[in-house]
């Protein structure tokens, strides 16, 4: 046995994929990590620290004690798969059909490798625009696509948006176009997708037969009276949409892994066959306090909004303050900062000085770019965090000093 084991071993066999090679660790993923073992104050990963709205831990204990506890329907309890349908309506104007249009996973994260699996064939291309939430890359890798980015490009100024060249969009668009990723409101950016963007896009979308996979899980998470605007909701994209939510960041329940995928019968159906393959189901007795989290009454999303732009007023200055360039989000939580007053090689040394040094985690720059170095200079903030948090991250970067 050992003669035949030490005349193998020159050609062990790695075990591995090609498709992992191609792709790494989330660095979100792993800030929060090294955050822990510096006891780093945590604004890298974008998930709250503060409490879970009372009602909706209610509904989830409630069901467990109703022993709502073995496996919901493969593609979502009833009553979650109604109150999304109904609240699409109520909120987008979008009817959609519970029954046949609703596929709840584990997760947004998982509705949209499931959609990109059920949609995708080699060689496929989807478009994505950068900087972009890290998933959408292993994303493209698992199922076969090849991602085409398109620049969105920081504004000039504090306040300005960040804004795509229409014309390099288009050129991203040809016959092996699949789909476009759309993040609106967008990680990391914080830029809201106004009307007239959406329905370039959509236009393009019609004009060379694509399909629009929205993540749309910042949506009530809005700021400066910018409005949210589903992609299906445009004229001629229902039939062409998939739109991808969840209750992960409405109601701060991160860890729940609850989030869905509605899309036309036909691209459901096929949804649903790889989810059920994948993960079976999403948490049951989640799905129970799902529903009841979207009957929450209108108020509970304008307090959410509210709460968080008070929290991105608090963190911007003390960001400025230390010498980093912010700009100004629209929506979701997480500013995206210019950190070349400090004078670092790039986005992962400075992190690693910030979480190291001087006590504060944080998402480099770079995590967001198919090319590290138009990352290099950026780094990425998340405040939804407690005001105490927020504080405490505040005092430690005003040790930074300028170079
Ligand atoms: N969306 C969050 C972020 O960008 C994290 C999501 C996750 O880690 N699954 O920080």
């Amino acid at each position: 046995m050992a003669d035949i084991i030490s005349s193998f071993s020159n050609q062990t066999k790695q075990f591995l994929s090609d498709k992992v090679s191609q792709f790494t660790e989330s660095v979100i993923r792993e800030m929060t990590r090294q955050a822990m073992i510096y006891g780093a104050v945590n604004l890298a990963q974008g998930f709250p620290d503060f409490a879970a709205p009372a009602e909706i831990k209610q509904a989830a204990r409630a069901a467990i004690e109703a022993d709502v506890n073995q496996y919901a329907i493969t593609w979502g309890a009833k009553n979650l798969r109604d109150a999304i349908a109904r609240q699409m309506g109520v909120w987008q104007g979008i009817a959609v059909d519970p029954e046949k249009e609703v596929t709840v996973c584990c997760g947004s994260t998982e509705a949209m490798i499931s959609t990109l699996l059920a949609v995708c064939n080699a060689g496929d291309e989807v478009v994505i625009f950068e900087p972009f939430y890290e998933n959408y890359g292993p994303d493209a890798v698992l199922s076969g696509a090849r991602p085409r980015f398109v620049k969105l490009r920081p504004p000039a100024s504090d306040v300005g948006e960040w804004t795509f060249d229409e014309k390099e969009l288009r050129r991203a668009f040809d016959k092996n176009t699949k789909a476009i990723i759309l993040n609106t409101p967008n990680n990391p950016t914080g830029k809201v997708f106004t009307r007239a963007e959406l329905e370039l896009i959509r236009d393009l979308c019609v004009e060379f037969d694509v399909l629009a996979i929205t993540d749309e899980i910042y949506e009530h998470i809005l700021y400066d009276g910018t409005e949210h605007i589903s992609m299906a909701s445009l004229e001629g994209m229902r039939e062409r949409t998939v739109t991808i939510n969840g209750m992960s960041k409405t109601y701060g329940v991160t860890g729940w892994r609850v989030g869905w995928a509605v899309a036309p019968e036909n691209i459901t159906n096929a949804i649903r066959k790889v989810h059920d393959f994948l993960t079976v189901g999403a948490p049951a007795p989640l799905q129970e306090a799902g529903a009841a989290a979207l009957s929450l009454p209108a108020e509970y999303y304008a307090k959410l909004a509210e709460g968080y732009r008070v929290r991105r007023d608090r963190l911007m200055p003390t960001l400025q303050a230390a010498g980093f360039k912010c700009f100004r989000p629209r929506g979701a939580y997480y500013v995206m900062t210019d950190v070349s007053a400090f004078g670092f090689a790039d986005d992962v040394e400075f992190t690693k000085y910030l979480v190291r040094e001087i006590g504060v985690a944080a998402v480099p720059g770079s995590s967001f770019y198919r090319d590290a170095r138009d990352g290099a200079r950026q780094v990425r903030f998340a405040f939804c965090k407690k005001l105490e948090t927020l504080d405490a991250a505040a005092k430690k970067l005003g040790k930074l000093t300028r170079r």
